[in-house]
């Protein structure tokens, strides 16, 4: 709380909210009044500040746009059925950050720039979280190397960023997957866990492909083999296979660990379930279609939650379901919205007050 003193704070004149409705607002196209922006130079994070909402003046030299040392986050802070603003999980967000800093070799954030930062631009924008159901602020933390010199090597400078943004509810429709053979996501050794934005220019070509073949997404697979699945588009992938739910490890670097993925493995464990986090093959989801014994396909991510994935083709093979007959993948998402929402106790400390 003390590193709270050391913001500088420059309110906005007017608020925008007074133009817009935040009902069934669009997800990420609506900013709130404020922002923070921190620099880092000479070696340390300089004082943070949050300002009104503006455009950056850009060097056409900036680091950034040549190289692309640059890394997010995506979080959501809720308004609970009491009226309080909660935040989901930004710890785990804060931490994953910092690993992707690493990776590409940049700056640690310090806690109290990015948790406090957090916490205190929310509670300047709190009126912009909205109250209406399924609805929520979603947090859009950011850096980008800040040099003005096309040199490469990492920069001297950096700029740390957090935007806000009302967004309303995100109608999942069950989705139509392809086993993506030729392209791939994420290589071991490569920055495939990092929320790195080079990871999402790389796949636009692909889904572009995917969807020209009339499907939603693509599930990626390993590199060599392309035979062992990684994620869905840009989310986690869950199988319920029999009475077990499988998932991809981590081990191999290529899988973003989600916070929605572990929230999601957690909540099928108090469900009774037993999930394996383990290298899956193509040919094993096949076989267990071919049985009658894969029950549920779905992608989890912070802006869905849970995506049901109603059709996977692969090759000429194509496996088709009747989603509205799944229980397990609504009942966990129900699960985690009751407690988003505050209709069920938080018992695994996943809200943070603001
Ligand atoms: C962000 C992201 C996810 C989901 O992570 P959450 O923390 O659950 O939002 C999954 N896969 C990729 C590639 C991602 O970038």
């Amino acid at each position: 709380m003390e590193a709270q003193k050391d913001f500088k704070v420059t309110l906005a004149e007017r608020s925008k909210l007074k133009d817009i409705s935040l009902e069934n607002i669009p997800f990420g196209k609506y900013f709130t009044d404020h922002m923070l922006v921190a620099d880092y130079e000479n070696g340390k994070w300089q004082t943070p500040e949050i300002v009104p909402y503006q455009s950056l003046m850009l060097d056409p030299s900036l680091a950034v746009l040549h190289y692309g040392q640059a890394i997010f986050e995506g979080i959501k802070a809720y308004r609970l059925k009491d009226g309080s603003v909660k935040i989901f999980r930004p710890n785990d967000n804060f931490k994953r950050f910092n690993a992707s800093a690493v990776r590409m070799q940049m700056p640690e954030v310090p806690e109290a720039i990015f948790m406090e930062g957090l916490r205190k631009l929310i509670a300047i924008d709190k009126d912009w979280v909205p109250s209406n159901e399924n609805h929520s602020l979603y947090i859009r933390p950011f850096m980008i190397s800040s040099d003005a010199a096309i040199g490469v090597r990492p920069s001297e400078k950096y700029k740390f960023l957090i935007i806000l943004s009302p967004t309303g509810p995100y109608y999942a429709t069950p989705m139509r997957i392809y086993a993506e053979e030729k392209y791939v996501r994420a290589v071991p050794g490569g920055i495939g866990f990092a929320k790195a934005a080079g990871n999402y220019g790389a796949v636009l070509y692909p889904s572009a492909e995917a969807h020209k073949k009339g499907y939603d997404q693509v599930l990626w697979m390993d590199a060599f083999e392309h035979k062992y699945v990684q994620e869905c588009g840009t989310m986690n992938a869950f199988f319920i296979i029999g009475d077990k739910v499988i998932t991809p490890g981590l081990e191999e670097g290529t899988i973003l660990a989600g916070v929605t993925r572990d929230s999601v493995i957690t909540v099928l464990k108090e469900m009774g379930f037993e999930v394996e986090e383990r290298p899956l093959s193509i040919d094993e989801i096949i076989e267990a279609h071919k049985a009658g014994q894969l029950k549920e396909i779905f992608g989890t991510g912070t802006a869905a939650t849970i995506a049901l994935i109603k059709e996977l083709k692969y090759k000429d093979y194509e496996m088709a379901f009747d989603v509205t007959q799944w229980k397990t993948a609504p009942e966990v998402r129900n699960r985690i919205d009751a407690i988003r929402y505050g209709y069920q106790p938080d018992t695994h400390g996943w809200l943070w007050p603001v």
